[in-house]
């Protein structure tokens, strides 16, 4: 027998169709013949969900040829409701899409609308849609059924019609419950679904005590999809309804309410908690009941799951926005190794906005030219004349202004863009190197990881110093790291250019002495924490002798005090760097300090 879950695909059905009308009636005539109608009315009818102009006619033409074709039986017409109600809501993509679309969205065959008729309208809107279409269509369809049987049959007794109007009426009504709980309920595991999350949440916000704790925690099983890859989409199900069923039997038990979102996540709404401890305790609950491992075909998957938590009170409820704040936490909870349940913060959900909003401004911005360096002096601590300056990046935001690099460049080296950024900021150093080329400093350019390992690196310093005649002994670069850089052919190659090379952030964690000597580097850039062991500088002492017998020159940088560039300078460290000296500063300020 057909189960409304098979594929959305009009030929299925209409076997489905065929098979349901001969188990009730006597089907006249070849079965073969009687199957291919069924078959082109099933694509009538999938064709006419997705025709615009929507036209409900075509299912009133439908039910007139199937008693034509002599099924004219009522439990033809009653079967027919009974199969095509919850196929076509399938080929109008409604589960599969409610489902989550874990199989892809609607499956439709080729040659039939592939889109729902109504994805312009939106999702929740769009639904509505598909359902008042199908409803529309298939009571046309009982509508052409019933007057044409009455026309033809003109023995038919006012008594055969009266009970086919009865039999329609409730048929009807079925439909209208299944479209319900089609709309509102997921088909795999039978739990409320998303709309019914939303609802229930506008039902808390408008009915509940308005200082009444509501939580929602939202769980997801950790690589779900290795289960489907591994053991098929059979025993994914499988899992998702043991899932369902597990989860269901500790929320029963504690009167959450739960709730399957599509694919692998479920949510729980929870009333009357005393604060996010409370939601923390039931969301481990929920994490205790999945079943781990599942064993399936021999083979036994670990099942774990990760819980984004948020929760405010009844009175500040907005349905959307709470999900939302729980689907953040879950990306949390997913992306950290700070254990598998999160809690919404909203001060770190307005910095993750921010970061996406500059990540989407970014080349947009790189384009207008916002991007712009300043420059902060690298300074003799013996004679304080300005020895190099370091080029520091910035973005200048139309509205809000100055962003710090710490702000902006992990984001484009995480989307790439640090390339093409990198290579601007390093010409504009160079050309301003240019500029100072009399006063003898170099600039001394940051570059990132990802930058050293573009195989290109090399090409592209030595095309920036061609393009703006900087010679390459007054460009520095500073690398982080020196932990990784022995395998560095980069590294060699930017050397044999004739080009500086320092160590930054020496001392933070990733460098080491013992790598020193193996690097062809000519600077090291001490981190701002070697300042703070100057009370017992013998450790200070020892790292700047040892970098002095490689012939590596010191510089300390985060220096802010007299006291600070004094004990430097006994213990003969070269340059120093910080506010105490110059903070970083528009080109234009370094030109008339240099002057
Ligand atoms: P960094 O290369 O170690 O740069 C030194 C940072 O220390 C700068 O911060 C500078 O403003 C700050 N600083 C200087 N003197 C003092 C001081 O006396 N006290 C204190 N507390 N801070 C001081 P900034 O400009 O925010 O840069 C931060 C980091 O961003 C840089 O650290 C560097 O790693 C990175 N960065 C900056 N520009 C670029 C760039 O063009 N490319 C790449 N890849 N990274 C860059
Ligand atoms: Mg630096
Ligand atoms: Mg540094």
């Amino acid at each position: 027998m057909w189960q409304p879950d098979e594929a959305a695909d009009p030929v299925r059905l209409a076997h489905a169709w065929m098979r349901a009308v001969a188990a009730v009636t006597f089907v006249p005539g070849p079965r073969r013949r009687a199957r291919d109608l069924l078959e082109s009315f099933t694509v009538r009818l999938a064709d006419a969900l997705a025709e615009a102009p929507f036209d409900a006619e075509a299912g009133y033409r439908v039910g007139e040829e199937l008693v034509d074709a002599r099924l004219a039986d009522p439990a033809v017409l009653a079967e027919t409701l009974r199969i095509l109600t919850p196929g076509l809501l399938r080929i109008g993509g409604l589960a599969a899409g409610d489902s989550g679309g874990r199989t892809g969205g609607p499956r439709v065959r080729p040659g039939h609308a592939a889109s729902r008729p109504d994805d312009a309208a939106g999702a929740g809107a769009g639904d509505g849609l598909v359902a008042e279409r199908v409803g529309a269509l298939l009571g046309r369809l009982a509508a052409g059924f019933t007057e044409t049987l009455r026309e033809r049959g003109a023995d038919a007794t006012e008594t055969l019609r009266r009970a086919l109007e009865t039999r329609r009426r409730r048929e009807e009504a079925g439909i209208q419950r299944r479209l319900k709980n089609a709309l509102l309920y997921d088909p795999l595991t039978g739990l409320p679904n998303r709309s019914k999350l939303l609802d229930g949440l506008r039902s808390v916000a408008t009915g509940a005590p308005p200082g009444e704790r509501v939580g929602l925690c939202l769980l997801d099983i950790a690589r779900f999809s290795a289960v489907t890859d591994t053991m098929g989409h059979e025993r994914g199900d499988e899992l998702l309804r043991l899932c369902a069923q597990k989860l269901r039997a500790v929320a029963h038990r504690h009167h959450y309410y739960l709730h399957h979102l599509g694919d692998d996540r479920f949510a729980a709404v929870i009333t009357g908690s005393t604060g996010p401890n409370d939601l923390i305790k039931a969301a481990d609950l929920l994490l205790r009941a999945l079943p781990d491992p599942f064993v399936a075909d021999g083979h036994a998957m670990p099942i774990t799951g990760r819980v984004g938590i948020a929760e405010t009170t009844a009175a500040d409820v907005i349905p959307a926005g709470l999900l939302r704040s729980a689907t953040i936490a879950l990306g949390w909870a997913i992306r950290d190794d700070a254990g598998p349940i999160a809690v919404f913060d909203p001060d770190r959900g307005r910095t993750d906005i921010r970061r996406h909003e500059l990540t989407a401004a970014m080349p947009g911005a790189l384009e207008d030219g916002q991007f712009l360096l300043h420059y902060q002096p690298l300074v003799d601590l013996l004679d304080h004349r300005v020895a190099g300056v370091e080029a520091l990046a910035r973005w200048r935001l139309p509205v809000t202004g100055l962003v710090p690099p710490e702000q902006f460049i992990h984001l484009a080296e995480h989307t790439g863009l640090i390339h093409k950024l990198g290579l601007r900021l390093l010409e504009d150093a160079c050309a301003a190197g240019v500029r100072w080329q009399r006063s003898g400093v170099f600039v001394s350019v940051n570059l990132s990881p990802v930058q050293l390992a573009d195989p290109g690196l090399v090409a592209t310093v030595a095309a920036a110093l061609d393009r703006t005649g900087l010679p390459p002994s007054r460009l520095q670069l500073e690398l982080t790291g020196s932990d990784t850089l022995t395998g560095s052919g980069a590294l060699r190659g930017l050397a044999d250019l004739g080009v500086r090379i320092a160590i930054d952030d020496f001392g933070t964690g990733r460098s080491s002495l013992a790598h020193l000597a193996e690097l062809p580097v000519t600077g090291v850039k001490l981190a701002p924490r070697f300042l703070r062991t100057l009370d017992d500088p013998t450790l200070l002492a020892g790292v700047i002798r040892l970098c002095h017998d490689l012939g590596i020159t010191v510089t300390a940088e985060g220096v802010e005090t007299d006291a600070q560039a004094s004990a430097l300078r006994r213990l003969a460290c070269d340059l120093g760097q910080g506010f105490r000296f110059a903070r970083p500063s528009p080109p234009e300020d370094i030109t008339r300090m240099l002057a």
